[in-house]
């Protein structure tokens, strides 16, 4: 039987950035956790006993035959890489193939393994050269189990320069956090001294995955959404692009903690895509608070270099900037309103319900009124709202198919008008011009770089000749413009003159005025929040509304059901 594990040609050995980075536990964890992945585990088990500096990674993938066991830790043997032309090919974790001989090399190796088309498994003691040298059959179920004992046991001075225990438990933590980010399938379990640290149970995407980590975050506070790309070059295979948000009227952070990217399974750095991310959500934060982003791309991999750095946290994307757009692109479409934010199960309860009517009428066709979530996934923003009534002067009572929300009409408004300057920051001149006095020159330098017209008008006198439109009737428009020139951006200068046109709360509103704000704030790129990130909508689901009610205590008879 042909070796699926191969010896490296040197041509190869030398594009593969040189140096394993086996420096400490947390690397041999991710070299092995890699592996396992890559070798289709579902079922990974973590056991770490860092006193005795052994690391075991028990997983239920395909396991190897016994060639292949004699071959996997010799040195620059890959069952993945087999010319430098599959260097470009590479969508699998571990392919520098390097990390069992340097494992070898820096401990007491031992793997035991079994190929699901065998009846028994094989346990394997590797020397320092990566030799076998105990073999036996031993009765293990499919998969692989790697033990690394006396972790750099044969050179003390590597164990010294590490930095504590409790600091490299926390980046185990990581990178199987990050792992678990970019693989969700996958059920993990982590030990340590014989104690279970922690687990990570699978989800169907990351949103299931994400609430695991972050305790304060619920599933319904995060949108998720995939999105097929066909590149630029059609030479390439259609690519996907996956984002997992936290709604910015729910959850934001910080620090700029959670803006994480991985690209074809892993995990890297690329301060351009995080930068692409953070600009996204831009006017829909507080001041001074990070998202909560999480992206995945599955690129062909002849998009992606990933040589340029040898731990493979970084890469160079061909067409960044195609691809910061495509980006840009997925994560407006996620912080639009969506039905899809009220509950999935809601929903699916819901439809069950009216298939069961349905069924009884027998006047519809099953198999037709089954939708797929995907549908449901269509209706972004579409969701009807109907105003009801206001309350205080200040709250526009809105109802929906699922429920209520509370709008508070001004910053419903005020998103409305910030969108509207920023697709359109127009001018009108006013006659005869606005005459100001006493402005300081980084005043009139402010008012000017925000695109106003201004002149001097005399000894400390300045004509502002043309003014943002939506000002220009404006009774208060002199104590706008002095508002402007105090700093800030173009955008800041939108934001101001969006806040002091918006409706103000104290206003009473008519149905039909109401039901006309609504209609145009649910169509904004973000309706979520104010430009200043304050949530615009109270949202009382139905569902919640039944469990606040207790309206499944169904006693006696119907109340009211
Ligand atoms: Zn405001």
């Amino acid at each position: 039987m042909k070796p699926t594990i191969q010896h490296l040609p040197p041509e190869v050995i030398n594009i593969i950035a040189a140096g394993e980075v086996i420096d400490s536990l947390a690397s041999v964890v991710r070299e092995l956790v890699e592996n396992a992945i890559d070798a289709g585990g579902t079922r990974l088990t973590l056991s770490l006993f860092p006193d005795l500096w052994r690391v075991r990674v028990a997983d239920n993938g395909r396991g190897m035959d016994l060639t292949n066991l004699h071959f996997c830790a010799k040195p620059h043997s890959t069952s993945k890489i087999h010319t430098s032309e599959d260097l470009w090919k590479i969508t699998s974790l571990g392919f520098r193939g390097e990390a069992l001989h340097s494992l070898a090399q820096l401990s007491e190796l031992e793997i035991c393994s079994r190929s699901p088309l065998e009846e028994a498994g094989w346990r394997i003691k590797y020397d320092r050269d990566g030799k076998p040298i105990e073999e036996e059959i031993t009765a293990i179920a499919p998969g692989t189990i790697v033990t690394v004992a006396n972790l750099f046991g044969s050179i003390p001075v590597r164990r010294q320069g590490l930095p504590p225990k409790s600091q490299q438990l926390k980046e185990v933590q990581e990178i199987i956090q990050n792992l678990a980010l970019c693989h969700p399938q996958i059920a993990w379990q982590i030990w340590q001294d014989e104690t279970l640290w922690f687990r990570i149970f699978p989800g169907a995407t990351v949103r299931e995955i994400i609430p695991q980590f972050l305790k304060r975050i619920h599933i319904s506070d995060l949108q998720y959404l995939s999105k097929e790309i066909s590149p630029e070059n059609t030479a390439f295979s259609p690519a996907k692009i996956e984002v997992a948000i936290g709604l910015p009227d729910r959850c934001h952070r910080r620090r700029l903690d959670w803006v994480k990217v991985a690209v074809n399974g892993r995990f890297i750095r690329s301060p351009q895509l995080e930068q692409t991310i953070v600009s996204s959500f831009s006017k829909t934060l507080p001041r001074d608070r990070y998202p909560l982003c999480f992206l995945h791309l599955t690129l062909d991999p002849r998009q992606i270099d990933w040589n340029r750095h040898p731990a493979k946290t970084e890469i160079y994307l061909h067409d960044l900037d195609f691809w910061r757009e495509r980006i840009g692109e997925a994560i407006a479409e996620s912080l639009r309103m969506s039905p899809t934010d009220l509950g999935t199960t809601a929903n699916n309860r819901r439809i069950g319900k009216l298939l069961k009517v349905a069924e009884e009428k027998g006047s519809y066709n099953l198999a037709r009124q089954i939708e797929p979530q995907a549908n449901i996934k269509n209706e972004i923003g579409l969701l009807a709202l109907r105003a009801v009534a206001q309350v205080n002067k200040m709250y526009i009572v809105a109802e929906h198919e699922h429920g209520l929300w509370l709008v508070e009409q001004h910053i419903a408004h005020e998103r409305i008008l910030y969108e509207q300057l920023q697709d359109a920051w127009e001018f009108i001149s006013v006659e005869p011009p606005i005459v100001l006095s006493q402005l300081t020159t980084s005043q009139v330098e402010q008012v000017r770089r925000i695109g106003l017209e201004i002149e001097s008008f005399g000894e400390d006198m300045w004509a502002i000749r043309t003014i943002p439109e939506m000002l220009a009737e404006r009774s208060d428009r002199v104590d706008a413009i002095l508002e402007l020139s105090w700093g800030g951006d173009i955008r800041e200068a939108q934001v101001a003159t969006a806040c002091r046109s918006a409706i103000r709360n104290g206003t009473i509103l008519s149905v039909p005025e109401m039901q006309a704000l609504l209609d145009r704030w649910k169509n904004t790129r973000n309706p979520r929040t104010c430009p200043h990130g304050r949530p615009i909508y109270l949202s009382l689901e139905e569902t919640a509304l039944s469990r606040f009610f207790r309206r499944h205590w169904v006693i006696g008879k119907s109340h009211g059901i």
